[in-house]
């Protein structure tokens, strides 16, 4: 399996519009952060999770050919956003693209893309095909996933596991049990927006001490803020196994 991190930015990416701070005027590439969202080579099929608004540069950055799945962690924008995009796979590959979203996401979607679902199919509209899932264990493409129940505050999300690869991107919450879906795991990618605490996210102390709870072999902070600091500051201060993820950077498992 290929992991490419599109993206590990929070909502307002960074650098962000307007701020003179160090790490929005940072000259290392590290420090530029579009929209959180990875893709998953798995043997021959290419899954992608979550399409925020930089999903097409994303993709022409990675030189993604090809697309067989969506799944979406939730439903805020800088995971939904640039869905429209897929149109190019759709032309190229001649399907539907199949998306993977809990029902309450799926709902969502269809409002806030109220013209792919209004039954005008005019010509160049994305086509989709929605598939819900839950928290039982499901398959996309012949690929096993485990979802993982999180908790974005008040709103449940997913996180899933596929194989010894566990990705959580919008968390401040995990329960025993949903943990015990993460143990085992070789490599886990935790969110982590900045240092100070935060109502809907992990801050960086929470994250790494979650880390050293599930003991992974290595261990990747994505949905970065600018006020998280410099990358190469930051990854001085961190734990061995763990290092925060930056665009472009790829795994193999
Ligand atoms: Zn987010
Ligand atoms: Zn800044
Ligand atoms: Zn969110």
């Amino acid at each position: 399996m290929t992991v490419t991190f599109l993206g590990t930015g929070t909502s307002q990416g960074v650098p962000v519009i307007g701020c003179d701070c160090d790490v929005c005027r940072s000259l290392d590439f590290r420090d530029k952060r579009l929209r959180v969202s990875i893709h998953l080579q798995i043997e021959n099929k290419s899954i992608i999770v979550d399409s925020g608004p930089d999903f097409r540069q994303q993709v022409l950055r990675e030189r993604i050919k090809r697309l067989d799945a969506l799944l979406y962690t939730h439903e805020h924008k800088d995971h939904t956003s640039g869905m429209d995009d897929i149109r190019a796979y759709n032309f190229m590959q001649h399907i539907d693209m199949p998306l993977y979203a809990e029902q309450r996401v799926i709902n969502q979607i269809k409002q806030e893309f109220a013209y792919i679902f209004s039954g005008h199919n005019y010509p160049g509209i994305p086509r989709v095909n929605l598939y819900p899932i839950a928290e039982e264990p499901f398959e996309v493409e012949g690929v096993a996933v485990t979802p993982i129940r999180v908790m974005h505050y008040k709103l449940p999300v997913l996180g899933f596991r596929f194989g010894n690869f566990t990705y959580i991107t919008d968390a401040n919450y995990i329960s025993e049990d949903e943990k015990a879906k993460i143990a085992g795991s070789e490599v886990i990618v935790l969110n982590a927006l900045r240092k100070e605490p935060h109502i809907s996210h992990f801050s960086l102390s929470e994250a790494i001490a979650l880390l050293i709870e599930l003991k992974p072999k290595k261990a990747y902070l994505t949905h970065i803020s600018h006020l998280m600091g410099l990358h190469r500051e930051v990854e001085m201060e961190l734990p061995g196994f763990i290092s925060l993820a930056y665009d472009g950077l790829k795994i193999e498992l």
